[in-house]
């Protein structure tokens, strides 16, 4: 199948070394060979990183790597803009999308990996949440002429099973299934912003009302899933008979961190938060997992079991399109989150 065919599109990014990764001087554990492959724990490692002398002494004994060849849709290496990574992922669903489609991107990997990165990015490097709002406008101005277009956005996030507007912060709100317009949160908060620095104001502002706590894997650690929704509406300009009015909506997610509770020693309420955490997590996958094994076949897909998955109900799985970015971190004070993001991903291909 033709990768603009799958209904889940599986990508790869790989973030360049941090400072602190470059100093350890640990070696490299993700080797990028081209734009679809890459190899885990390569057997010949091709050094170090640049300009850094291979790190054996922090490793112990070089032992025998994986060398496990991935291939998926698409694998970006350090180099690659968020630009690259938009054009390469969101930007080929905006076409499904204006035809009424409900699409989704998911930001999948551990804490530090590079999700926010690639999702919200920041002011001077906006990433794809910013990225496709402003194709978007674009695209719908370019044909104002045959359509009437209303775009509101919205701004959630998930944390210990609650959900909150990040926009006009207030109490938890609920999840509601609607007849006509299907899952919708009472209370949520909608806006039209007039303008790209506006937009970007609102994303940082958001982000900046993320629930976030320090932990001890890593003190910016974020254990909320933020929501980015753009709805577009659309009618024809046709005078006379009423015109069918389409509604579709875009999420764009980046996902609480992928390690596993255990290994940030949470303790009472952190734990509880980690069990929690895991909750809307491993229901995304295990929704994930049900719709690969259904491929072909009809069988349960248990939406039910969180708030996340309650909330995306109607915006994965059947006729819509899905994106899955997985980040990842190149050096090996990572492996095993790196290994099981990669193995995650890869089954995620399956969908
Ligand atoms: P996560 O959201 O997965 O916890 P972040 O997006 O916060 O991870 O990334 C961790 C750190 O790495 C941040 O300092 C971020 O700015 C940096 N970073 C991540 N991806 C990239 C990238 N592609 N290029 C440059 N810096 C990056
Ligand atoms: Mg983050």
């Amino acid at each position: 199948m033709a990768v603009e065919d799958s209904v889940v599109q599986v990508v790869v990014r790989v973030r360049p070394p941090t400072p602190r990764e470059l100093e350890s001087q640990r070696r490299r554990v993700v080797q990028v060979v081209d734009d679809r492959v890459l190899v885990f724990d390569p057997e010949e490692p091709d050094g170090g990183f640049p300009g850094v002398k291979w790190g054996s002494s922090h490793d112990g004994p070089r032992k025998k790597g994986k060398d496990l060849k991935f291939v998926f849709d698409r694998v970006f290496g350090e180099e690659a803009t968020q630009q690259d990574v938009f054009q390469g992922t969101t930007h080929s669903l905006l076409d499904s999308f204006l035809q009424g489609y409900n699409c989704s991107v998911f930001a999948y990997g551990a804490t530090g990996a590079g999700k926010t990165h690639t999702m919200l990015g920041h002011e001077g490097d906006p990433g794809i949440m910013y990225l496709t709002t402003m194709e978007l406008y674009r695209r719908l101005e370019a044909r104002q002429e045959e359509k009437r277009f209303e775009v509101l956005i919205s701004y959630q996030e998930v944390y210990n099973e609650q959900i909150h507007d990040l926009l006009e912060p207030k109490g938890p709100l609920a999840i509601r299934e609607d007849p006509d317009k299907g899952v919708v949160v009472p209370g949520l908060s909608f806006h039209q912003p007039t303008s790209a620095e506006q937009l970007l104001e609102m994303l940082t502002r958001g982000n900046r009302n993320r629930t976030q706590h320090p932990t001890d894997a890593n003190a910016t650690s974020s254990r909320s899933h933020a929501i980015f929704q753009i709805f577009v509406k659309q009618q024809d300009r046709v005078t006379g008979l009423t015109q069918a009015l389409q509604v579709a909506k875009m999420s764009l997610i980046d996902l609480a961190g992928s390690e596993r509770a255990s290994s940030t020693h949470a303790k009472g309420e952190r734990l509880r938060e980690g069990a929690n955490i895991n909750r809307s997590l491993l229901a995304l996958i295990n929704v994930l997992n049900a719709l690969a094994d259904a491929k072909g076949r009809k069988s349960h897909v248990p939406y039910r079991d969180s708030k996340l998955t309650r909330l995306l109900k109607d915006s994965i799985g059947g006729n819509c399109r899905t994106v899955m970015i997985a980040a990842a971190s190149p050096s090996s004070l990572t492996y095993e989150d790196t290994y099981n993001t990669l193995k995650y991903a890869d089954r995620a291909k399956e969908i």
